[in-house]
């Protein structure tokens, strides 16, 4: 067996959303397991200071301005990292949002709002990525990497979650359905579900008397943090995954049982 099963040295990785939260823990792990890593979302002053914080540690990290929902800016970002760095073999499509309430007060503006960054972020993100995998002969190397961030909310319903589950329903079922599409193509793809964390988009929530109700629910009466996803994610990056595609690994405390 390998001495470093999880070592991801030699490997270059995109991850989206990783101005904060999920994704800026994301793309410090994989850094810190020897992956060249380039970080994309809006809000570039929080990336230049995560790239700037995971360059501080000793490793190698770009920080570039993207917006999933459009795909010029799609491929303009992997334009960018390929001259920085050179070609991704290692894609987190993370960038997610949440809208809370009853769908019967959902404005459909924020419905497809939504589903612009969840679901066609997703699908952008990942579709671009694998076409280069693909051209630069990942059918060969069996070396392309896919983790999309779904959620538990793909598998149980939660209240006033309708709209985000399923976005997150969908980008389950896209990944298991690329990862058969490119199963010949050196290309895995799989599915992180994470439970309830604390992050930008769930504080508020937490905050509301209808967020404490649920976390009375949680077997362990707790939110999972960031760092719970490390494992999984080295593991679905590295060689150790070559034969897992279509997979979805739930990482929730409990919370789904
Ligand atoms: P955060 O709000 O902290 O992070 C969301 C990230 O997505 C930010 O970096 C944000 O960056 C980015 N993003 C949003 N819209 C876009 C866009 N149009 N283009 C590019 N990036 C975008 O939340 P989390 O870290 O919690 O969420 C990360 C992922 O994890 C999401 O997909 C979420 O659904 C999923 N998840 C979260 C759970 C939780 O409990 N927190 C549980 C299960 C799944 P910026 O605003 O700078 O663009």
């Amino acid at each position: 067996m390998a001495q470093k099963p999880f070592d991801l040295g030699g490997r270059t990785a995109l991850v989206t959303g990783a101005s904060s939260g999920i994704g800026a823990r994301i793309a410090s792990v994989l850094a810190a397991a020897g992956a060249r890593v380039v970080l994309g979302a809006r809000r570039k002053a929080d990336l230049d200071a995560a790239a700037a914080a995971i360059r501080a540690e000793g490793h190698a990290a770009h920080a570039l301005a993207l917006d999933v929902t459009s795909e010029p800016s799609v491929i303009a970002a992997y334009d960018e990292a390929e001259r920085v760095f050179g070609p991704i073999d290692t894609i987190v499509a993370n960038a997610g949002i949440a809208v809370e309430g009853r769908a019967t007060d959902l404005p459909v503006a924020e419905f497809d709002r939504l589903m612009a960054v969840n679901l066609r972020g997703a699908f952008l993100t990942v579709r671009e990525g694998a076409k280069r995998l693909i051209a630069n002969g990942s059918k060969e190397k069996e070396n392309g990497r896919v983790v999309i961030i779904s959620s538990i909310t793909a598998k149980k319903a939660f209240r006033s979650s309708a709209v985000y589950a399923a976005s997150k329903a969908g980008v389950s079922m896209l990944g298991k359905s690329l990862a058969l599409d490119w199963a010949r193509q050196g290309v895995n793809v799989n599915m992180i579900l994470p439970g309830y964390i604390e992050t930008e988009l769930t504080r508020s929530l937490f905050a509301a008397e209808a967020g404490k109700q649920l976390l009375a629910t949680f077997p362990r009466r707790r939110l999972a943090h960031e760092s719970d996803l490390d494992g999984a994610v080295l593991f679905l990056c590295s060689d150790a995954a070559r034969r897992v595609t279509g997979a979805e690994i739930v990482i929730d405390d409990g919370q789904s049982l």
